[in-house]
């Protein structure tokens, strides 16, 4: 995970990002700012309240007058409680519905991302970011940014409030407030750092189960449950104490802050206290400036506690918007035009090179040519690393090439949209995905608006409907649960199912019949049969028996054609093929 080296954004202009998020809520922002301000107004007016019942009630010894007051301090209460409702629900609100949208618009950004992108943005650190650093700004527009506003209105307030109750006692005050910002400013520091290295601590608690824990069977099979026991012990414990040492200079800053407020306020009582001894000032005046100090004190704490979150929250938001403004680099073409209807299903590879980016030195495909006919099946064979996946990746414009063109009837595939590209074609892959849901629901996924009775239809051909009784609830057994106790064999007629629903004009099959016992992969190779009649197929292979009656067969190597004709023909011309011919039919017949 990319949290233990979080970069702390100081600039909190980043921030500004999420008034794009905030503006189509002003209607619930206006609404919660009155309510700010109105119950900040009220707090503040609770010292006057105070005031009057210590004069008007307890000096002047009138019932009537602390009836009064009493009654008064409850109406402010009343409205207090009233302001803060809609203050916290709206702004709490506020807060939630911004992290939902942007975690929306993170999601459907990435989702459309071309996948190398993933390569170097890993999908458990973007999984983090949509998770953690929307949850980050979710509290700090939700909570942070009003408390802090609401604490610097009370700071002003109190501040002239105090200047309005008792001026020589204010410069008191004002005179020892560095004692008491420096500790905060000086222990906050050290405790927000211990407080980020707390929360990377935690992330990488985390990532230690989730990738234990996703592995299971092979950590089971290992028997490596206690090394990974004792691995976790430290990392747990290497969190603890962290956060030991965190809560440490919390608690000291807590216990000092406490001892200096309180030095400070009794000695503003005591030269208070004279005055009103000496009836220079009431009792009343003295409760209230009291009030207004504590409050003012109060306030200047919970401000710096707050700047550090929106300072993490800054951080947050850079590292969300730069996923929001990263580029896809597969994209649609400007004035798309459309294939051929009907489209035949040709397929024409001219003069085409790839490099992945990532190893720019090496053509994983080079000056390739070739031509796939129409509704024929063509195998394509060769040693591993040879480019055979590479093409299906290049087909269904995973990556573009660096030179040279795939054509389907005679239209270079940049040309029509994506959307259109894909949907002429079906992928088998080599281990079928199976997502969490339903047998129905994942049978749909080659062709959503399919009706029920299609989706039989595909699982009687691709012969899903053969185990369907031993699945305990049916089409309605839960495959994301289930998925692990499925056969592989099952778990790939599936997946053909799907392709047949989906219908397509060219089927791009990863052959995977290799992993399967002979009963699996004759019930497999039946679904395939079906499943490629009429219509162009590309076949990785990797067992040559399966592929033998194939239309053509190519032999790629080093990202080129070496050879191509029929089995006969190539066992003929062909030495890699007649070597791997040869390997593979020894070792079946031993
Ligand atoms: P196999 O039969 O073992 O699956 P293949 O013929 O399908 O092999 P490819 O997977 O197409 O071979 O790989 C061709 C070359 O490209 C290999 O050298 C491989 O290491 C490299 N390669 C594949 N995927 C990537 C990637 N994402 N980034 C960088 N290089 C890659």
């Amino acid at each position: 995970m990319r949290d233990s080296n979080r970069p702390k954004s100081k600039n909190l202009n980043v921030l500004k990002n999420t008034f794009r998020y905030l503006a189509p809520y002003r209607l619930q922002i206006f609404v919660s700012s009155i309510a700010l301000l109105f119950t900040a107004g009220v707090t503040l007016s609770l010292g006057q309240g105070l005031r009057h019942l210590v004069d008007a009630g307890f000096t002047a010894r009138s019932e009537k007058e602390l009836a009064v007051s009493l009654v008064a301090i409850i109406f402010i209460g009343i409205l207090l409680a009233c302001g803060t409702y809609l203050r916290h629900y709206l702004v709490s609100w506020i807060g939630e519905r911004v992290s939902s949208d942007i975690r929306y618009d993170v999601f459907a950004h990435v989702i459309e991302m071309h996948p190398s992108f993933f390569e170097s943005n890993s999908p458990g650190e973007i999984q983090s970011r949509i998770v953690t650093d929307t949850t980050l700004l979710q509290s700090v527009i939700g909570s942070s940014a009003s408390i802090a506003l609401r604490n610097i209105l009370m700071f002003i307030g109190g501040i002239i409030f105090l200047f309005i109750t008792n001026v020589k006692l204010t410069v008191i005050v004002l005179l020892s407030v560095p004692f008491i910002v420096f500790p905060i400013l000086y222990y906050g520091r050290r405790v927000r750092n211990l407080s980020r290295d707390t929360q990377d601590k935690i992330a990488s608690v985390g990532s230690f189960v989730s990738e234990s824990l996703f592995n299971i069977k092979i950590v089971q099979s290992f028997f490596h449950q206690e090394i990974d026991k004792h691995k976790f012990k430290i990392t747990v414990e290497d969190a603890f104490a962290v956060s030991i040492s965190r809560i440490k200079q919390r608690s000291l800053l807590i216990a000092t802050v406490i001892l200096l407020i309180l030095v400070g306020i009794s000695f503003m009582l005591w030269v208070g206290g004279m005055d009103v001894l000496n009836g220079k000032i009431t009792g009343g005046e003295l409760i209230a400036f009291a009030f207004y100090a504590i409050m003012v004190a109060s306030s200047l704490g919970a401000i710096s506690e707050v700047l550090g979150d929106l300072q993490r929250a800054a951080g947050a938001t850079e590292r969300l918007m730069e996923l929001l403004e990263s580029k896809s680099n597969i994209l649609d073409p400007e004035d798309p035009i459309s294939f051929p209807f009907p489209t035949s299903g040709q397929i024409q590879f001219e003069n085409l090179s790839f490099h992945y980016p990532s190893r720019p030195d090496r053509n994983a495909i080079d000056q390739f040519n070739l031509m796939i006919p129409a509704n024929k099946t063509t195998a394509l064979v060769g040693p591993s690393g040879g480019g055979k996946s590479t093409l299906f990746e290049l087909i269904l414009r995973f990556y573009d090439p660096s030179i040279g063109k795939i054509k389907i009837d005679e239209t270079d595939i940049r040309s029509v949209t994506l959307k259109q590209l894909r949907s002429l074609i079906g992928f088998v892959p080599q281990q079928p995905v199976l997502f969490s849901g339903t047998l129905r629901e994942n049978i749909l996924f080659g062709n959503p608006s399919a009706s029920f009775e299609e989706v039989k239809i595909a699982a009687e051909q691709a012969y899903v409907t053969e185990f369907l009784s031993q699945l305990t609830d049916g089409w309605d057994t839960d495959l994301g649960h289930l998925g692990a106790r499925l056969s592989g064999g099952q778990k790939q007629r599936i997946a053909i199912a799907r392709a047949i629903l989906r219908n397509p004009k060219i089927l791009l099959l990863d052959e995977a019949t290799s992993a399967l016992d002979s009963e699996s992969e004759r019930m497999v190779q039946k679904a395939l049969d079906e499943l490629m009649k009429d219509r162009t197929t590309l076949i990785i292979a990797h067992r040559l028996a399966t592929i033998v009656r194939s239309d053509q067969i190519i032999v790629i190597n080093q990202g080129r054609v070496d050879s191509q004709g029929t089995h006969e023909e190539l066992l003929k011309n062909s030495d890699l093929y007649a070597r791997l011919a040869s390997l593979q039919f020894q070792t079946e017949e031993l």
